[in-house]
């Protein structure tokens, strides 16, 4: 390996990063991780801190899962790829399929379409949403909804639908016909309502709403996720996703759930879709699927998309990636399933997010400067930072990144979005690593 000052200088120099400006990462060097192993990372310097990220919200088995290595290890010996495009398919892409149909039966999902990760998701669920409506005789619903603050990924069509200004401004015009309903977060929203439930049917009215300017004989979809991840962890009213289901099948309409993030376990339910009790027609799967190791995404589909599209000869899928179905990737997903399921880590997660929630909750009652903190299902929690607690006026923009490098220099490695603070660590958390995130936020919080 090249030193360490080749390294750093090479970064800023070299290499462009994903949510970020080229100019940041040269002035505020981005830590440089050289090993992994447990929960925990180690960077380049030799600091080695708990991962309370879990990568990208992806490595829920974290770092020292043999099973998978080993997985992806005898893939690549006995068939490194295969393509799965028409006239070939392969062998563990069809294994896979067999095994996600099973552990997505509750969902009422059966088929998969695989993909390079979450945007890869989304675009095809976008496409084939249209191509149903298409199919139907019902060519007019072109349109989708989805909700502000939502995150979809970066592809035009995901984009499009992203109900956040930053990942969109700099790259329109983007797709047209595709509007956006209010988010039902509580701590922040255009009704004033602190009341979830009361919030969760003032979202509903405005989707109804929409639905009505928009006419529903023009809406393909409407994509959600089941909690708002990226946006800042926003779990919804339990009302809310069964609400939002029923508008869409009175109106016709698809539900696209995107589970990038809460499919496979991380919400404390196998997927946000069973957490809140209701059937999508599709779900956007990636991520955790193959814990991280290898990129990888599955569309799973239900009996609305099987009835349409299988026996008609007409349904020609005009949409598909070099990588679907990649061997390695079915490999890495089939040995992660299996883990996932052994290692019970979907109730580990369940406790040790109550245990990470209440612990940020505590924190509040601290740091004047926590405006709010959201979770309580699953290990996904987010601290949101304010100024003033009365106006709940923004902080200064280097405040969290000063947070997030004493919470690194106390043990733990912790990711900073606009005012949140967001906590999503691999599922097999011990209780005593959940206690030092807590105490290394502590002391982040301290710092100030
Ligand atoms: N959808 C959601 C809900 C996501 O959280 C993400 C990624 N964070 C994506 C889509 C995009 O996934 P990817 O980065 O793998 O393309």
């Amino acid at each position: 390996m090249k030193d360490s000052n080749f390294l750093k200088e090479n970064n800023g120099r070299l290499m462009w990063h994903p949510m970020t400006s080229p100019k940041d990462s040269r002035d505020n060097p981005p830590k440089i991780i050289t090993g992994s192993s447990g929960v925990r990372i180690q960077d380049i310097d030799g600091h080695s801190v708990v991962d309370a990220v879990g990568g990208l919200w992806n490595v829920n088995l974290g770092y020292s899962c043999d099973v998978v290595k080993q997985a992806i290890s005898d893939q690549l010996e006995k068939m490194p790829y295969y393509s799965t495009f028409r006239g070939s398919t392969n062998d563990a892409a069809i294994e896979l399929s067999f095994e996600l149909e099973k552990f997505f039966a509750p969902d009422g999902l059966s088929r998969a379409f695989f993909t390079s990760g979450g945007s890869d998701s989304v675009e095809t669920a976008l496409r084939l949403a249209r191509q149903y409506h298409k199919l139907r005789g019902d060519a007019g619903r072109v349109k989708f909804l989805s909700l502000k603050k939502g995150y979809h990924g970066t592809h035009m069509g995901g984009a499009s639908v992203n109900g956040n200004a930053n990942f969109r401004t700099a790259y329109e015009p983007l797709l047209p016909g595709c509007y956006h309903i209010p988010a039902p977060y509580t701590y922040r929203n255009p009704f004033n309502e602190t009341d979830p439930e009361k919030l969760a049917h003032l979202c509903v009215a405005a989707l109804e709403d929409e639905i009505a300017f928009q006419g529903a004989n023009t809406i393909a979809a409407m994509i959600m996720e089941p909690i708002l991840g990226a946006g800042g962890v926003i779990p919804p009213h339990k009302s809310f996703a069964p609400m939002v289901r029923d508008v869409c099948d009175r109106h016709g309409i698809l539900l696209i759930t995107d589970e990038v993030i809460t499919a496979y376990g991380r919400t404390g339910a196998w997927s946000g879709a069973r957490l809140w009790g209701i059937k999508p027609d599709m779900m956007c799967t990636a991520k955790a699927i193959t814990n991280g190791y290898f990129p990888f995404g599955a569309l799973m589909l239900g009996d609305k998309m099987v009835e349409v599209f299988e026996d008609n000869p007409a349904a020609k899928i005009g949409h598909g990636y070099t990588y679907s179905g990649h061997p390695v990737g079915a490999a890495a997903a089939l040995a992660c399933l299996a883990e996932t399921k052994r290692l019970n880590v979907i109730d580990n997660a369940a406790e040790r997010g109550t245990q990470l929630y209440q612990g940020c909750l505590a924190l509040m009652e601290k740091y004047d400067i926590i405006g709010d903190v959201r979770g309580g299902h699953g290990l996904m929690t987010a601290i949101e930072m304010v100024s003033d607690r009365a106006t709940k006026a923004p902080i200064g923009a280097d405040i969290g990144g000063k947070i997030q490098e004493a919470t690194y220099e106390a043990g733990a490695m912790v990711r900073v979005s606009g005012p949140n603070i967001i906590l999503s660590p691999p599922l097999v958390l011990s209780q005593e690593d959940a206690g030092l995130i807590l105490t290394a936020l502590d002391k982040g919080f301290a710092s100030l």
